[in-house]
Formats: C-alpha cells, sequence, structure tokens
C-alpha cells in the first residue's frame, strides 16, 4: 500500500475537478486493504475506482482508497461457457477487449464504458439493452466495519436500474476486490434489440452480426455522441432517468404531448431525463464553468476550470427547474462525494 498525504485529484476524476486528498491510499491486495482497515478506524473511508462516475465537491480529508487490484483468470470452463474472475482494479474496457480477443461473449454491448471492473457492480452499468447483472456470476467484498470477507452471488446484489445493493441499503460498506463473470464461448446470445445498434448496424449492412461487430458499432455511436472526458471533464449521465407509474404519465402526457417514454413493466413507464432537462432549456447551456454538453441535454461538463461545487450548484438549478415543470424529482446517477 502506498500513502501519500497532499494529492491531486484532477487526473483521478473524469469531471477533471482540481481539488485534494490529504489522505490518499493506493491499493494493490486484499491483504493490503484487512491491513489498511485495521489500523483506521476510519469507517468513512471513500472508495475510488476510475472516478468516472464521481464528483468530489470540494478537498477531501477523508481517507480515500484506490482500488488497482489487479488480475485475469480464468477459473471454470466447459464447452460452452467460461467464469473469469478479474480484479476490482482492472479497467472496464481493457476487460471487454480481452474478452473480444479471446471470442468470449456477454460484453459486447458495455464497450467503452469508462471506470474500473470493481466499482460496475455498483449501479449495475448498462448500455444497448445489456447490463452488468446479464453476466455477473458474483464478487468478493471486504466489510469496511469488520474487515471480514463476504461472497455476493448475483441474486444477493438486487441488482435493479443503475442501482444495486452496495448503492442502497450496503452503500460504503463493502469494497469489492474481484468480480466473477459467466460468459459464452460459442453461441453468443446476440442482442441489437435496441434501435439505435440495431439502425448502425443496418447502415453497415451487417445482417448476422459478430460479438465484434456489436462493439465496433456501439464504438461508433458512443463516440459520436458522448463527450470523452480526456477532452472535455464529464462523468456522462448525471441523472438517472425517472421512473413513474401510469397514472403520474398520463397527467404529463395531458400537459405534454409528445412527452417520451419507455415501457418497464404494466404499472410503470421510464422518462428520458435528458428530455425533460431538454424541455426546461438546458440543452447545450453554458453557466459560468459548467454547463450541459450541446449534444446531449443529460450530460454535465466541465469546460476547464469549473470546482465541484460549481458543477453541484448547477445540477441542482436542473433538478429544482424539472421538478418545478414536471413534478418530478431526478435522482444523481454521479456520486457526490462532500468531505
Ligand atoms: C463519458 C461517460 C460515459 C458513461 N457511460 C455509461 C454508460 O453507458 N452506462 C453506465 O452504466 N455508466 C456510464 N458511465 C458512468 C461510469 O462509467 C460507470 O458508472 C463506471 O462503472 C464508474 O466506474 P469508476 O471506476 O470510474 O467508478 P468511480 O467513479 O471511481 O466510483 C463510482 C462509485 O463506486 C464506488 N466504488 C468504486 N470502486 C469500488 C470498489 N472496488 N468497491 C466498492 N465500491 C466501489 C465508489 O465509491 C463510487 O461510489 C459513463 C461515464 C462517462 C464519463
Amino acid at each position: 500500500m502506498k500513502t501519500k498525504n497532499k494529492t491531486s485529484l484532477k487526473d483521478l476524476n473524469s469531471f477533471r475537478v482540481d481539488c485534494f486528498s490529504s489522505n490518499f491510499n493506493i491499493i494493490n491486495s486484499e491483504k493490503e486493504i484487512i491491513d489498511f482497515l485495521v489500523s483506521n478506524k476510519e469507517p468513512d473511508s471513500i472508495i475510488l475506482g476510475g472516478g468516472t462516475n464521481t464528483l468530489f465537491k470540494n478537498d477531501i480529508d477523508k481517507p480515500i482508497l484506490k482500488i488497482q487490484i489487479k488480475g485475469i483468470e480464468v477459473i471454470n470452463e466447459n464447452n460452452n461457457s467460461i467464469l473469469i474472475s478479474v480484479g476490482a482494479g482492472e479497467v472496464w474496457d481493457d476487460l471487454v477487449n480481452w474478452c473480444l480477443t479471446n471470442n468470449y461473449g456477454g460484453l459486447e454491448n458495455l464497450s467503452l464504458i469508462p471506470g474500473n471492473v470493481g466499482s460496475a457492480p455498483i449501479q449495475n452499468i448498462g448500455a444497448y439493452g445489456v447490463e452488468l447483472k446479464d453476466v455477473f456470476e458474483s464478487c468478493r467484498a471486504i466489510s469496511i466495519e469488520t474487515g471480514s470477507l463476504r461472497i455476493f452471488k448475483n441474486i444477493q446484489c438486487n441488482f435493479s436500474y443503475r442501482s444495486s445493493i452496495f448503492k442502497e441499503e450496503l452503500k460504503n460498506k463493502y469494497i469489492i476486490t474481484n468480480v466473477i463473470f459467466k460468459l459464452s464461448k460459442n453461441n453468443h446470445v446476440i442482442d441489437y434489440s435496441y434501435e439505435p445498434l440495431k439502425n448502425d448496424l443496418k447502415n453497415n449492412n451487417i445482417l448476422n452480426p459478430t460479438i465484434n461487430d456489436i462493439s465496433k458499432s456501439v464504438i461508433n455511436i458512443r463516440s459520436s455522441k458522448l463527450p470523452d472526458p480526456k477532452l472535455i471533464g464529464n462523468c456522462g449521465s448525471f441523472f438517472k432517468n425517472p421512473v413513474v407509474d401510469n397514472i403520474k404519465y398520463k397527467k404529463l402526457k395531458k400537459k405534454e404531448d409528445n412527452i417520451p417514454y419507455y415501457k418497464m413493466s404494466k404499472n410503470k413507464v421510464k422518462i428520458p431525463a435528458a428530455w425533460l432537462i431538454e424541455s426546461c432549456g438546458f440543452k447545450g447551456l453554458r453557466d459560468g464553468n459548467t454547463g450541459t454538453y450541446d449534444k446531449h441535454a443529460l450530460i454535465i461538463v466541465n469546460h476547464g476550470k469549473a470546482s465541484g461545487l460549481e458543477i453541484f450548484n448547477f445540477s441542482q438549478k436542473i433538478k429544482n427547474k424539472v421538478l418545478k415543470k414536471f413534478n418530478i424529482l431526478l435522482e444523481e446517477e454521479v456520486n457526490i462525494i462532500d468531505n
């Protein structure tokens, strides 16, 4: 374990907020976590992966544990499927590419999502019709309170849209050290039901896509509409898409006839947060050093010198306006870290 006192967090968060940690610890193994927990009785430690879903509101005095546990290991396989165990500190997209190189199917729709493997279960990352829960077998995690190791099987993680037990009742209670994935070795389930993916493949005359075709197409679409955090600071979607019941949706539809929705279940629909935000006039709006991305209203960007507090305050302006206009309280997808 490496501990540093004054560490700049600018290159460790994709909002590129320029702030400092006064107690920064780089963790390379489960043993280092346990050693840290034995010598630090601080229950409020902050766990950091790639920092692509984290907004630091200010300088951070609480200990930060940056998880860098590495390794990809095959633990079991048969003719059709394979189980791989992956260290929490592996970069997610490196894992996706490793799977594609080995012709293991399951992660291709999740290509190019920034961040690390250990953070993926926290919000059950998802894109283009697939979620982490579809390939997640189990994970190992250490309790911050007791230092004991626990295995969480898929069913125990309570995965749901952009959430899991680690974002709800066990929020900040466990450090995930590795994740086991179940992937296909042949007869891959190719999912291109998501409309933009279907259209991109069609435009490229691909009728029977392979997992590599899916990945390439996802990368095409993502690169054309999402801002690259290396060029402009952002954390992807700032808010979750709100889910409302049919009664509320019908009321909204009376006021705004063109309000889009996706059916979630018999009684629930999901409304695109981007549409709500755009309807409140925020798309591409600049507010000092921050604002929303001109191609996507759900993405808040740092135009260069925004502080965490400035970005946070701007997000609250959006939230208040949407609440006032639509009576919908947006919920943050980004994890906001306060000291
Ligand atoms: C341009 C862009 C596009 C994006 N697109 C998508 C998308 O399509 N779909 C999607 O789901 N997300 C998307 N995201 C969000 C982000 O990539 C994911 O949430 C990703 O999983 C975050 O990984 P991270 O390692 O950077 O997490 P961090 O920001 O480091 O951490 C996120 C949360 O997880 C906790 N955490 C991190 N590591 C651990 C661990 N080992 N154990 C316990 N807790 C931990 C942290 O405390 C924090 O609460 C996007 C982000 C960007 C910048």
